[in-house]
């Protein structure tokens, strides 16, 4: 039984893995699927840099998927494998929203954090067809969307704070080989010494 329910919990870690990427590659970005609140959400993240949505909605919908599944799934599989998936499921989903908030405000501070922030910052910067996993880059590599980073070239404006080293307002040494800061296009520094 003890094996049936640690199954379900390692089944419900890899379902959150595949809804991670479906969820984003989809309704975050496929045109056969915009408009909807996900992706309107997902392109304001885009085009904002640091926006995210509320956590409350996020915590909302969780719930709500939860309480959906709780009654089926226990009835279909048995209360502890039925409880042990969502845990699973909703401790990945967790997980996923730490990490991806985490990738935009803080440097990666082990061999992991760096490759996810390069993996993730090369969706934002380079292709957003490519590399829609932020936790793994298990489903582009299966469904051949995965890209490798190279050098993520980040626009001015969308500079993360920990990017850049506040000393000489370049890009950290620890990340000046996978990250270049590109100027500030000269159309706004133009109308930004017009305005001055
Ligand atoms: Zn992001
Ligand atoms: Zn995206």
């Amino acid at each position: 039984m003890i094996g049936f329910v640690l199954l379900a919990f390692a089944i419900g870690v890899l379902t959150w893995s595949l809804l991670e990427y479906l969820i984003h590659r989809f309704l975050g970005h496929h045109p056969k699927f915009l408009p909807n609140p996900f992706g309107a959400e997902h392109m304001r993240h885009h085009r904002e840099g640091d926006y995210f949505a509320p956590t409350w909605k996020k915590v909302l919908v969780a719930l709500g998927f939860t309480a959906l599944l709780a009654w089926p799934l226990t009835s279909l599989v048995g209360v502890g494998p039925g409880v042990a998936y969502l845990a699973g499921l909703m401790l990945m989903y967790g997980t996923y929203e730490v990490l991806h908030r985490r990738e935009h405000t803080h440097a990666g501070i082990s061999a992991y954090g760096r490759w996810a922030r390069r993996h993730h910052f090369a969706h934002h910067f380079s292709d957003s067809r490519c590399n829609h996993g932020v936790t793994s880059p298990l489903w582009d590599l299966v469904f051949g969307t995965y890209r490798a980073p190279g050098t993520v070239r980040v626009p001015a404006k969308f500079r993360m704070a920990w990017l850049v080293d506040p000393k000489t307002g370049t890009v950290r040494a620890d990340v000046s080989d996978t990250f270049v800061l590109l100027p500030e296009p000269k159309e706004s520094s133009a109308q930004t010494t017009v305005a001055a």
